[in-house]
């Protein structure tokens, strides 16, 4: 697979917008289509690797992974359940997201390519929802999807039994028919048996000639470590079963991570709040901090600032693609204690007595608004 670069490929900028790398996708489409340069190998490989690059750019979520994980993000294989960000190698035509038809029903008003046999099996998309732990950990889960059985009666003919399918009267069996427009010659699926090559006469009373009846399955999905919010797994071959022994479709997880309650999570790190006292703020002291697995210590420096940023390394999320892992970043907030008993109240009444007129430098923020101040109304 060749690993150039999508945005190099469609001959746009990384900040292109989805206007742009449509336009630039519509001009190189038209230009390499197979059709209009039959037999061309070459230009049939440029093709296909210009539809690859606006499959993924013209995908929000794909797109987004593309620019942080490069091509990386949809290399097949993953942690078994079988790639990743999906929706490539299907060739043109593929079930999934190359609309070339809408690309053809503006040149020739509706007549689309029919490389797809319609009783081939169509994707599913079903959504999961996991937590921010499940997420960094990693799991399996399982999940229960509609599917079709072949029918018990007809076996999958479609046919009522003792009677059989014909041979299509329209296509002659072929499942396509040529139409001829302008000066392409196009191939489209067969409207009459839609692409099986058969018609049914006498069909099976129980699937209605459909020869499949809905049910449900149990998949299991392999989740990797690290996945996150709005990214999707492809389990190749797991989708609708297709019709008369055609391939079945894709079906692709789309997962979806909790909100957490202290963890908000922005690429490999963990960000949270990490609320302290004025005085460990100020004279420092060891502080207990979550993590996805525990509670660490965390040595608060003396004289912490409102806002400050503490990191704790290697307790982010760990990377689906390499070794490293994120870091944990605590943004302290110093709080104001309300409800305060009488002694304590005295106490900081006499803290402020003492601190009165003393140096400023001890309240540097103090000092250089004041300072401000003073520039404001020279
Ligand atoms: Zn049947
Ligand atoms: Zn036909």
């Amino acid at each position: 697979m060749s690993n150039k670069d999508y945005y190099e490929i469609l001959g746009v900028a990384k900040s292109a917008s989805d206007d742009d790398i449509k336009k630039a996708y519509r001009k190189l489409a038209m230009k390499y289509h197979p059709d209009r340069n039959p037999d061309n190998k070459e230009v049939e490989e440029k093709f296909k690797e210009i539809q690859k690059a606006y499959d993924t750019l013209s995908d929000k979520e794909k797109r987004a992974m593309y620019d942080q994980y490069g091509h990386a993000a949809f290399e097949q294989g993953m942690g078994g359940a079988g790639g990743f960000g999906g929706g490539f190698g299907g060739g043109f035509g593929g079930a999934q997201g190359f609309d070339f038809s809408d690309i053809f029903s503006q040149m020739f008003g509706g007549a689309a390519g029919g490389r797809q046999p319609d009783y081939q099996g169509s994707d599913l998309q079903v959504g999961v929802e996991i937590s921010l732990e499940e997420a960094a950990k990693g799991l399996k889960k399982r999940i229960n999807i509609p599917t079709y059985e072949e029918c018990g009666v007809c076996h999958g003919s479609g046919a009522k039994p003792g009677t059989s399918a014909t041979t299509c009267s329209t296509c002659h069996g072929s499942g396509t028919v040529h139409i001829r427009q302008a000066i392409f010659q196009m191939q489209q699926t067969c409207p009459t048996c839609h692409g099986s090559g058969k018609e049914i006469k006498d069909p099976c009373v129980k699937c209605r000639g459909e020869g499949r009846i809905k049910t449900s399955k149990t998949v299991e999905v392999n989740i990797p470590a690290g996945i996150d919010d709005g990214q999707r797994i492809r389990l190749s071959g797991e989708g609708e079963p297709g019709r008369h022994g055609a391939p079945a479709g894709d079906l692709y997880v789309n997962v979806h991570v909790k909100e957490h309650k202290i963890f908000e999570r922005n690429g490999l790190d963990l960000h949270c709040e990490l609320p302290i006292s004025f005085a460990v703020a100020a004279l420092g002291g060891d502080v207990e901090v979550p993590t996805l697995d525990g509670k660490v210590k965390l040595n608060i420096p003396k004289e912490t600032q409102n806002g400050r940023r503490m990191r704790v390394k290697g307790k982010g999320i760990k990377s689906l693609r390499s070794s490293a892992t994120g870091d944990l970043y605590c943004h302290v907030v110093v709080e104001t204690p309300v409800n305060l008993t009488d002694r304590q109240k005295e106490l900081l009444e006499e803290f402020e007595r003492i601190s009165t007129g003393l140096d400023r430098s001890q309240t540097p923020r103090k000092k250089s608004f004041l300072d401000k101040l003073g520039d404001l109304f020279d």
